[in-house]
């Protein structure tokens, strides 16, 4: 396993939990093929794409000025950017070499 956490292969057959909190060391952020970048100029602070995000990677921890995305766990789905009223969540490819 590397360090930054398994490949999708290295995971128990069907997913299972081998042991109690074991999926925090599991960062599914090296899954990701495209990025979301948040456009801190256009975002209001509305929360839709914290409500959307299935990872709940997206955190607002004091307000519109804090929002942050976890790009440990964020796998790149993109529901954050399509669900963005405001396009204020741009989907960036990731660097993969
Ligand atoms: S949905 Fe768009 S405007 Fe609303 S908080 Fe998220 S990035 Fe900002
Ligand atoms: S791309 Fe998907 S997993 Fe990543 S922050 Fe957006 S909604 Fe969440």
């Amino acid at each position: 396993m590397r360090k930054d956490g398994p490949r999708w292969w290295e995971y128990e057959i069907a997913g299972i939990i081998t042991e109690p909190g074991s999926t925090v060391r599991c960062k599914t952020g090296t899954w990701r093929s495209v990025k979301p970048v948040l456009d801190r100029q256009k975002c209001t602070g509305c929360k839709r794409c914290w409500l959307f995000c299935p990872e709940g990677c997206i955190r607002f921890p004091n307000g519109k000025e804090s929002i942050s995305i976890d790009y440990d766990y964020c796998k790149g789905c993109g529901i954050c950017a399509a669900e963005c009223r405001l396009k204020a969540i741009n989907l960036v490819s990731e660097n993969l070499s």
